[in-house]
């Protein structure tokens, strides 16, 4: 008999998780003001609101986390996380800051101005916010592909080329100050970008004078993609895949409560020199010092052991393969997701499940709401709550996808979970023709309104 695929670790530690009833959670969800991120985690079974920050560190983690050393300026800790960026990254200089988009927000002071454009693959959202907020444009340029769920290619997270080029030539030199590549592509469904598109994507920036930036969060999750479904490319290790994709970047930003396991972290790394030093006033004003940005000694130790640990084959094999799973159990029960299953999570596709609410009522939103209800389980809407009013209109954005993420925290919860996961979604599933209204807003702010956001049900 095939011995079957396993996890590569053992559990040391476990945290109680608490169930509770359809009534608790009624009560809860109205408290909630229907938002499912003002919910107290005791009120959630199991969490997939977001896989950031919230994975299980590695006994060598905690490990070296005692050795944090906490002094102010040059601490060890900030030697060996520049050591883990150069020889695994290859990045000469960078950042610490307190996580990804502190990252976003150092670089975008230093350069976007007013007016710019950043053209890119589906910015995610506080790139967006960034962007939009110092009143220039995010254009995206992601493949159409991209958008029909449930067509089966292997590198559906590209850039479009021709979009791409179009607006490089439509757009003035110096009102381009990057181009943002995110690898792999969270907003359109955890999907990855294959090396060949990376490397012309950063030929075609760099044929206009234009910096590309890696938006680098699921970095390691993009490698063991192209290892596994580009040419070329199996017998290579992670670490040589990561070095030759970063190496078509200028600068990378990076949530290293992604893909370098930790629950708080992040940096900004880059090529140049004079870059680097430029962005050092707004590490330092927003920040802290440029050798701990928003970071503890011990954080930039967790960081530096996660980032070897993160580009490891096995630990990428155990979760990519557990989010797959999910997958192959919620194709047993015909339920429509963005197909292939992405790195991180999986995306209902909200849109063909509940078919009857309509799309002023926040269609992914209502089935997060619904998945809450049945199990306890939280997930997050990536739909028309996070699209958005247009910057200029006020109007309300309705993205071409209503997605519901269930995003699987790194070595956190078990196959068992996964079982409980897809037999709830089955049951929403099987009572979706009952499921007719949605949510109206009654409280939002004008930036980034889905984290704050108050509901209450259609009438
Ligand atoms: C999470 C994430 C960010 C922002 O990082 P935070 O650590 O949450 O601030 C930026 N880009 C991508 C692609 C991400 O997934």
């Amino acid at each position: 008999m095939e011995i079957p695929f396993s996890e590569n670790y053992r559990i040391k530690m476990v945290e109680q998780l608490r169930k509770s009833t359809r009534q608790e959670r009624e009560t809860w969800i109205r408290e909630a003001k229907y938002n499912l991120f003002n919910l107290h985690s005791e009120q959630v079974f199991i969490d997939l609101l977001t896989d950031s920050g919230t994975g299980a560190m590695s006994d060598k983690q905690w490990s070296a986390m005692m050795l944090g050393d906490e002094s102010y300026a040059g601490a060890t800790s900030y030697y060996k996380m520049r050591k883990a960026i150069q020889e695994i990254l290859g990045f000469e200089y960078f950042l610490p800051t307190h996580q990804g988009r502190a990252a976003e927000n150092v670089l975008y002071s230093t350069i976007v101005k007013a007016g710019d454009v950043v053209p890119g693959n589906s910015h995610f959202d506080t790139t967006k916010g960034h962007i939009e907020f110092r009143k220039a444009a995010a254009v995206d340029c992601t493949i159409d592909a991209a958008a029909d769920t449930q067509l089966e290619i292997p590198f559906k997270g590209e850039m479009d080329l021709e979009k791409l080029e179009k607006v490089l030539k439509e757009t003035p030199k110096d009102r381009i100050p990057c181009c943002v590549l995110t690898v792999t592509n969270n907003t359109a469904g955890g999907q990855p970008v294959s090396m060949k598109n990376i490397r012309e994507t950063s030929e075609l920036c760099h044929k206009y004078g234009i910096l590309v930036q890696i938006d680098g969060a699921r970095f390691a999750e993009n490698a063991y993609f192209i290892k596994t479904r580009e040419e070329g490319y199996q017998d290579k290790s992670i670490k040589e895949i990561v070095r030759e994709m970063l190496s078509y970047g200028d600068i990378m930003t990076m949530s290293s409560k992604k893909d370098a396991i930790v629950n708080m972290g992040g940096f900004l790394a880059f090529r140049d020199k004079e870059l680097w030093r430029r962005c050092q006033m707004f590490c330092v004003m927003n920040e802290g010092f440029i050798t701990y940005g928003g970071l503890s000694g011990r954080d930039m130790n967790a960081l530096a052991q996660g980032l070897d640990e993160g580009t490891e084959f096995d630990t990428l094999e155990t979760r990519i393969e557990q989010v797959a799973y999910l997958g192959r159990k919620l194709d047993e029960y015909g339920i429509p997701y963005q197909r292939p299953a992405g790195g991180h999570a999986i995306f209902l596709d909200a849109k063909k499940i509940l078919t009857h609410v309509p799309k002023e009522e926040f269609i992914a939103q209502t089935l997060g709401i619904e998945l809450y209800l049945e199990a306890g389980i939280r997930g997050v809407e990536i739909g028309s709550i996070l699209a958005d009013r247009d910057p200029i209109t006020r109007e309300n954005r309705y993205p071409r996808l209503e997605l519901l993420r269930l995003a699987i925290p790194r070595r956190t919860y078990t196959n068992n979970h996964m079982d409980v996961i897809a037999a709830a979604v089955k049951n929403v599933f099987d009572r979706r023709e009952s499921i007719t209204r949605g949510y109206v807003i009654t409280e939002e702010l004008p930036v980034m309104r889905h984290f704050t956001i108050e509901l209450a049900p259609a009438k």
